[in-house]
């Protein structure tokens, strides 16, 4: 049987709605404009770690991608140099000192990087790992953020987690929606979806396609009818 059958009717319709969404509304950034490149794909989720989408796309576009094309270019450059050049972006001395050891792991290695290599990279830890697994290798793996996570705990009630990446619950449950076809987009438009619709505050509830079976707009719209002003 074919999985999307196996999924409840609340998880066939929040599936249906983030593609019908997503088609309308993915985002366009470098890293997925050039999701063959390896060196793009995972500089960039290094950086969204701790930097939103469009920031980087920015900083990648008008600044690193001019300076550095290749591991081999960053492990040859000195580490002040690259404090200076990522230091727009923020947190510039983390990030030069973990890409400089990244750089000169990676360089001059012949076969791509396994899942399991990239996780044991400094700074890298499963949401890298995965993402490019899924974006760049092409491989059916889920992806959960911040915002992913908050978006499944408003609509579903699936319950947050401190440590996201331990919480093997969220990745299985990420995993149980993700689409046998067409598995990049689908995590591309649920990235999109959870940043720019089911925001952190202020949650685009009036105009949101998922809204008429999303557990926090029921619960609120209940709240609001009877006076209780409590959220979920
Ligand atoms: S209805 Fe509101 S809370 Fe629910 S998914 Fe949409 S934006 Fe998020």
């Amino acid at each position: 049987m074919d999985r999307f059958t196996q999924l409840t009717q609340k998880e066939r319709f929040f599936v249906n709605k983030i593609v019908e969404w997503g088609m309308k509304n993915k985002r366009t950034f470098i890293w997925r404009e050039r999701n063959n490149d390896f060196f793009i794909v995972f500089v960039a989720e290094f950086f969204l770690r701790r930097t939103k989408s469009e920031t980087v796309d920015r900083f990648m576009r008008e600044i690193f991608l001019k300076e550095f094309r290749t591991f081999c270019d960053l492990a040859q450059r000195e580490e002040n140099e690259l404090k200076r050049i990522l230091k727009p972006l923020g947190l510039h001395n983390q990030r030069a000192a973990a890409l400089k050891k990244i750089s000169h792991l990676l360089y001059g290695v012949e076969k791509m990087p396994t899942y399991q290599e990239i996780l044991g990279l400094p700074h890298c830890g499963r949401y890298i790992a995965n993402a490019v697994e899924c974006f760049f290798y092409k491989r059916r793996r889920p992806i959960v953020d911040h915002n992913i996570q908050r978006l499944f705990h408003r609509f579903f009630s699936i319950p947050k987690a401190v440590e996201i990446h331990k919480a093997d619950y969220l990745w299985d449950f990420a995993e149980k929606l993700l689409p046998d076809d067409d598995f990049v987009n689908y995590n591309y438009y649920l990235l999109d979806f959870s940043a720019e619709v089911c925001k952190p505050s202020k949650p685009l509830c009036d105009i949101c396609p998922l809204a008429q079976m999303c557990n926090f707009y029921i619960n609120n719209k209940k709240s609001s009818v009877s006076g209780d002003d409590s959220h979920v």
